[in-house]
């Protein structure tokens, strides 16, 4: 019988037509033409299949048409599409209830907007309104959004093309552990560094700061984080100042990680976090993202707040029946079941491999730090080389991190074993002929 690796093999796909014309901006030079798809796969204009390791963008959160999320669209669509987002809809509010109450913050409201970035920038107009100031702090590394005011404060500076940003950002270390100044310090130390970082930027700041933003493993960063309870020992520091702390949960959240249901819980030693934001895996694909606070933080909106599409009778009706599909299936215990096995496979594949540096992350949510395999330099060529390979190979995975040497790999949480096994054998000889490659 032929093993997996020899059906990816005998599939090598098609070389694809370049699809997108001139005036479309894009991310990839080469992108493909998706056309559909089901489960964990989707299929090119030419027929090709694809096991998406990255599910979407971390967008599709259970199951690419997942039949229940799809019968809901389509009830609501034969409903209405939109009347108004003033007026309310039974789905919207039975949606902003089930989000308050597993989000931990006490007394919560919800107020809904249509992607992370317009979640991010509400978070801080909140933060900044209830503090009266526009000095927040934010992680290197981080990555929060595209809007002049969210791209303003990522940390990143590969995906800002401006600095200049309404807000005045001071940038603290804890992203990243195995890199940077406190990378040979233990945890214990690792953490306490941090917190002097932070205590001695907070001496220096001038006047009140309104918040710290932080992802509890950054993203676009390359799925990094510090170590569990990093952020709780902040949380102490700024509960002393009155300055909020902000978990963006964009990818983060609704169980991926496995351990937690939000990337904030590694770290609740100190209490929930004032402010929680999400979007991404919420709607499976569709727009829609929000933002929870306490009462007296949302009450910083105005009674004139409001966003156009956040919050939709169609996109609520979809996300409704995601996040209820994903609570009642336990898929935050499965990204822990089979995350696990699949680290504990990239981990076994990698140890043979010069050309990754790192295998790291939780849940379905992992990543592997490339690096040049002569020089232990980081190498973009080598993740842009992989992804390349890794296609041929009917795998779809993403890139990141701060010099793009980061892979990502973030499949939707109702992955198999066999499916963990199958984009696994297909990684392995992508990152094999890329090593071959670049040797
Ligand atoms: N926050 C984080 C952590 C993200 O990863 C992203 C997008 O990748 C955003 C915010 C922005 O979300 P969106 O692209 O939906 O505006």
């Amino acid at each position: 019988m032929a093993t997996v690796t020899e059906n990816l093999h005998s599939a090598l796909h098609a070389r694809h037509q370049a699809v997108m014309p001139d005036w479309l901006a894009t991310y990839y030079s080469e992108p493909i033409e998706i056309t559909h798809g089901q489960g964990r796969h989707v299929w090119d204009a030419e027929g090709n299949r694809y096991l998406d390791f990255f599910g979407g963008i971390l967008t599709t959160m259970t199951a690419h048409a997942l039949p229940e999320v799809t019968a809901a669209i389509t009830e609501q669509a034969g409903k209405i599409l939109h009347s108004s987002t003033l007026y309310l809809s039974r789905q919207t509010v039975d949606l902003a209830e089930r989000i308050a109450r597993l989000s931990g913050i006490p007394d919560a409201r919800v107020f809904f907007t249509t992607s992370g970035t317009e979640a991010n920038d509400t978070a801080l107009l909140l933060a900044t309104a209830y503090r009266g100031s526009n000095q927040v702090l934010a992680l290197r590394n981080s990555y929060h959004g595209r809007s002049f005011t969210s791209i303003g404060i990522t940390g990143n500076s590969a995906w800002s093309p401006t600095s200049l940003s309404p807000l005045q950002t001071l940038y603290v270390h804890g992203g990243v552990r195995s890199r940077g100044p406190y990378a040979h310090l233990d945890d214990a130390a690792f953490t306490a560094a941090c917190v002097e970082d932070l205590e001695d930027i907070l001496g220096q700041a001038n006047g009140s700061v309104a918040a710290l933003i932080a992802e509890p493993i950054q993203g676009v960063g390359g799925f990094t984080s510090g170590p569990d309870g990093l952020l709780a020992a902040f949380k102490r520091v700024l509960d002393r100042h009155g300055i909020l702390w902000i978990t963006d949960e964009v990818q983060t959240g609704w169980g991926r990680t496995g351990d937690h249901f939000w990337g904030w819980q590694a770290h609740d030693q100190a209490g929930p976090p004032d402010i929680l934001t999400f979007a991404k895996g919420i709607g499976n694909g569709m727009s829609m993202g929000g933002v929870v606070a306490r009462a007296e933080v949302m009450n910083c909106l105005t009674a004139n707040s409001i966003s156009t599409f956040g919050g939709s009778p169609i996109t609520t009706a979809g996300a409704l029946a995601n996040l209820t599909y994903l609570v009642d299936h336990d898929l935050q215990g499965n990204a822990r079941r089979v995350g696990g096995l699949l680290k504990s496979r990239l981990e076994a594949i990698s140890a043979a491999l010069p050309i990754v540096r790192e295998v790291r992350g939780r849940g379905l949510m992992l990543g592997l730090e490339l690096v040049e395999p002569d020089t232990g330099e980081p190498s973009a060529q080598a993740a842009s080389l992989v992804l390349e390979a890794a296609r041929e190979y009917g795998l779809l995975i993403g890139k990141g991190g701060r010099a793009g040497n980061a892979l990502r790999i973030a499949p939707p949480l109702t992955l198999s074993v066999a499916e963990a096994e199958e984009g696994a054998s297909a990684l392995a000889d992508a990152l094999r002929q890329t090593q071959d490659k670049l040797a």
